[in-house]
């Protein structure tokens, strides 16, 4: 794990970027259990102190202005110029994010971000800000989970737990780029197929029956599938 430190100026002054690695696991998977178990029980707690008191305090006194990281209130015996909060934003492969997110084994086609159904965001229309989750929204949700009132897979929207980290906001996950790439190249590639089987290619009409066939059967499997996880 890699903390990155980016100190931002206005004025057009370069950013200032440090990197720290703060944690190390060699382990041939990534199961959530072998994090919770190791590096996880200190890592948390430290985030969760940067996060509650973290800031970067420009001062000054009688001998020169300095800059420093403090955990505490503003020092009372120095001039404070700028005392700026620190905010934690996450990075990680989906698997890592669905982990920390209360996802861990959720259904992949709902989305972390927003509570919208599948089907009304792949069409890439943007989603209100109303419709994005909050980590009070996610607690309240997971409440009515376990008191039994959101019983389908419908309904829960891929909610499984807490968020592992209750003080970073979902928003502040940033949007793997990645694997964005990876989606839009294979939804341009389907369309490409699409496109070359209607225009170009001319299947029998038992061939194209029995891939709808296979399509159908396929949906339905991973629907029976994720209706049985959760
Ligand atoms: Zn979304």
């Amino acid at each position: 794990m890699l903390l990155k430190l980016l100190l931002r100026f206005y004025h057009g002054k370069d950013t200032i970027i440090r990197l720290f690695e703060i944690a190390n696991v060699s382990h041939s998977s990534d199961d959530i259990v072998i994090f919770n178990t190791t590096v996880l029980q200190r890592n948390v707690p430290g985030l969760e102190t940067i996060h509650n008191g973290g800031r970067f305090i420009v001062s000054s006194s009688e001998e020169a202005r300095q800059l420093e990281l403090s955990f505490d209130e503003e020092p009372i015996n120095r001039q404070v110029h700028y005392n700026v909060p620190v905010s934690i934003f996450i990075n990680g492969n989906l698997k890592f994010f669905a982990q920390r997110l209360g996802r861990d084994g959720m259904s992949t086609s709902w989305c972390m971000y927003c509570n919208v159904h599948p089907k009304d965001w792949s069409g890439l229309v943007a989603v209100p800000d109303d419709e994005l989750w909050t980590l009070a929204q996610q607690t309240q949700f997971l409440d009515s989970i376990n008191a039994g009132h959101l019983k389908e897979a419908i309904d829960k929207k891929g909610i499984v737990s807490l968020p592992l980290l209750n003080f970073v906001e979902p928003k502040h996950f940033i949007f793997p780029q990645l694997h964005f790439e990876i989606g839009t190249v294979n939804n341009v590639l389907d369309a490409f197929r699409g496109f070359i089987e209607d225009a170009f290619e001319a299947l029998p009409e038992t061939e194209v029956e029995a891939r709808n066939a296979k399509i159908i059967a396929d949906v339905s499997y991973t629907k029976a599938r994720d209706k049985s996880n959760h």
